[in-house]
C-alpha cells in the first residue's frame, strides 16, 4: 500500500511504501495527515495505517520523473486521440510514433502520442505532414503528478492541486 508524502510546505514529494511512512512518523520526521480505515500490526504494537504524511522539515529533492509507459502516455494525453480529438478507452487506443520508427523515429515522450485505431491506420508509416494530419499539441514528457500513478487515492486529492483529470478535453 502506498502513501503520499508531502514536504513541510505541503508540496508533493513522492509516493512511498507504508512501512517506510510508518518509520518516518515514528522517528518524528513526519506526521500523519490522513489515515486509512485499517491498521497495521507488529509483534508489539498496532499502528494507524497512513495514507498521507507530511515531513516535519524541508526536503530538497529533484523533481520526480514519470515512468515512460504506454498507460502513462495515454494518461498524459487524457485518453484522447491527438489527431482527431476523440476520447477512447485504453483498449481502443494505440501509440503512434509521430516520426515512424522505420524513418528513425525514437520511442520517447516527445515522439509518441495517443492515437485512435482509425487515425493510426490512416496515418500509416508516414509523418503527420505526409499524411496530411495535424497534431493537436506538441507532446512532452509530463511533470510528475501522483495522479499518473495507478495507486492514486481519493483522500490524496486535496493535497494535489494540479491533479490531471484522467479523461477530459484538450487544452
Ligand atoms: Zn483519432
Amino acid at each position: 500500500m502506498d502513501v503520499l508524502v508531502l514536504n513541510v510546505s505541503y508540496e508533493v514529494l513522492n509516493i512511498t511504501r507504508w512501512q517506510r511512512a510508518i518509520c518516518l512518523v515514528f522517528s518524528g520526521k513526519a506526521e500523519m495527515l490522513e489515515q486509512r480505515d485499517r491498521s497495521a500490526r507488529s509483534q508489539f504494537q498496532e499502528f494507524d495505517m497512513p495514507s498521507v504524511i507530511k515531513m516535519n522539515y524541508y526536503v530538497k529533492k529533484p523533481r520526480m520523473q514519470v515512468p515512460f509507459s504506454r498507460g502513462n502516455v495515454f494518461m498524459r494525453d487524457h485518453h484522447t486521440c491527438q489527431y482527431c480529438g476523440k476520447t477512447r478507452k485504453a483498449a481502443e487506443l494505440t501509440l503512434d510514433h509521430i516520426m515512424p520508427r522505420s524513418l528513425g523515429g525514437e520511442t520517447c515522450w516527445e515522439n509518441l502520442v495517443t492515437a485512435c485505431k482509425h487515425c493510426n491506420v490512416k496515418k500509416g508509416n508516414r509523418t503527420p505532414e505526409a499524411a496530411g494530419m495535424k497534431l493537436r499539441k506538441t507532446p512532452r514528457a509530463p511533470q510528475f503528478t501522483p495522479t499518473l500513478q495507478a495507486c492514486f487515492r481519493e483522500d490524496w486529492e486535496k493535497y494535489v492541486p494540479y491533479a490531471v483529470p484522467l479523461s477530459g478535453e484538450i487544452n
